[in-house]
């Protein structure tokens, strides 16, 4: 099973680059105050301090050292030894980290712009928020960068 994440509050852009992918990721600042390490034991933590690192030892917290967040996916895949395999790209909804689910074309036809009806013709929601994904959501570009970045990991 793939692995699950929760991402520091200065790690917000990663975290949804996770969620892009497909990974389970609670990001600190959608946590309530002061629980955020309690979800250590079920996630691998991702932080950028050394603080961290001493006072959480005990849930082996990965220490992210880049600053942009394309360069920490990196570090991320490197350090979960993640794999093509765990990927689930577009699965999952970024803003609340909710799985979304595929919903009738016709159902969607007056919750998004006209061209995007027209253009595609399948459509997810978020259970959660009720956000409308469809494929040109998630820019399709950087989604190649990672996949490129993926197989050079092969
Ligand atoms: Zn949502």
């Amino acid at each position: 099973m793939a692995p699950a994440f929760a991402a520091e509050r200065t790690l917000g852009k990663l975290g949804k680059w996770l969620r892009l992918l497909g990974f389970d990721t609670i990001i600190e600042t959608q946590c309530p105050r002061g629980r955020f390490f309690e979800h250590g034991g079920s996630r691998i933590v991702l932080t950028r301090t050394r603080r961290v690192m001493t006072a959480q030892a005990a849930l082996k917290p990965v220490l992210i050292r880049a600053n942009d967040p394309f360069e920490q996916l990196g570090e991320v895949v490197r350090a979960a030894a993640l794999t093509p395999e765990d990927l689930r790209p577009f699965t999952r909804c970024l803003r609340c980290n909710e799985p979304i689910v595929p919903v009738p074309k016709a159902e969607v036809q007056r919750s998004v712009p006209d061209y995007v009806w027209q253009r595609y013709s399948e459509f997810s929601t978020c259970p959660r928020c009720g956000r409308i994904y469809w494929p040109g959501t998630h820019t399709t570009r950087s989604f190649e960068k990672i996949a490129e970045y993926f197989n050079l990991k092969d």
